[in-house]
């Protein structure tokens, strides 16, 4: 039997949704529309796009959307002034600095200036911090889509065995966190990990966070499995220029219960989970409570 296509492209869209509706009710009820700043440094054409896109998507859902394109020679301080400077502006309610930075820019201290009630990637010190002690925070877009998305399968994931592969900061870890959050026994593999494929095969829900194309295989996965492949991968195959994630869908496809496609999986859910947090965080800050998204 086949497994269930999650589709991350429907579930992108009704959070997208709802996230439009929490927008008009701020607005109709408090006179606010949340603001997203982005900040661009450099001419990247990736980045562009990913930038670009992010600006359509926060004006679709009603909230005002920013951007500081910087060039490539901008100083390190200068990046550092002007997070500061959207810090301190009552309007603004998300910042994000799109990655990667130029290489003469320490990320880390970029990122860690940015107040950690508008970031809205969840990637400060602070918020990571707060996942960990179980408190209110912003939570990376990724691993809150792939959570969203294992829950439209199962929705209660307590007592499940949960495998993460990949400890990255931005994928990994969080994710791993917000798995534990939901009551799910978790392991977190890595490159280290001996005999990968046992572990995985424990996992009520698989996660796989690598960027090796293919390298779970079918027989890796347990019968009836939430499977959520969160790998982008290129490759070249049969003369083509393929997407393709961490997970071997096709052998996959037959053991899992349920399977993330890639493209069309955990990829639309990041821009969603990004408006989110924007919106989340616009309420919150004003003290206008949780909105329901
Ligand atoms: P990183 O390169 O930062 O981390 C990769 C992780 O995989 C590391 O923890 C590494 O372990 C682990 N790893 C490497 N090789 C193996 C192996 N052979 N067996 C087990 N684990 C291994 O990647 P990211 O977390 O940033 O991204 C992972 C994938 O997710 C990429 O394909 C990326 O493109 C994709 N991605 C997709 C997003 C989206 O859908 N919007 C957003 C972000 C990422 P160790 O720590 O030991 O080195």
């Amino acid at each position: 039997m086949s497994a269930e296509i999650i589709d991350g492209k429907a579930v992108a869209a009704s959070v997208r949704e709802k996230v439009a509706q929490a927008v008009a009710s701020l607005k109709e009820k408090h006179g606010v529309q949340p603001a997203l700043a982005v900040v661009l440094v450099g001419e990247d054409p990736a980045s562009q796009v990913y930038v670009r896109n992010k600006g359509v998507a926060t004006e679709k859902s009603g909230m005002r959307s920013i951007e500081h394109k910087l060039p490539e020679t901008t100083s390190e301080d200068e990046v550092v002034a002007l997070v500061r400077k959207l810090n301190d502006d009552d309007t603004v309610d998300g910042i994000l600095v799109q990655l990667p930075l130029p290489k003469h820019i320490a990320s880390d201290r970029v990122i860690n200036e940015i107040h950690p009630d508008k970031d809205v990637d969840g990637l400060t010190e602070v918020n990571a911090g707060r996942l960990i002690l179980g408190k209110p925070g912003l939570v990376p877009c990724t691993p809150q889509g792939s959570v969203i998305l294992a829950k439209t399968v199962k929705d209660n994931l307590s007592g499940l065995n949960a495998v993460v592969v990949g400890r990255s900061i931005l994928v990994g870890k969080p994710l791993s966190m917000l798995l534990l959050a939901e009551n799910c026994t978790v392991t977190m593999a890595h490159s280290r990990t001996q005999d990968l494929a046992s572990v995985c095969r424990e996992a009520d829900i698989l996660c796989a966070a690598v960027g090796i194309p293919r390298l779970i295989k079918g027989d890796w996965v347990k019968k009836g499995a939430i499977v959520i492949d969160v790998g982008i991968n290129r490759i070249e195959e049969d003369g083509r220029n393929r997407l393709v994630g961490d997970v071997d869908y096709g052998e996959a496809m037959d053991v899992a219960g349920a399977i993330t496609p890639v493209p069309g999986g955990v990829g639309p859910m990041t821009i969603a989970c990004l408006l989110r947090n924007t919106v989340i965080a616009g309420a919150r800050r004003r003290g206008l409570g949780e909105v329901d998204v």
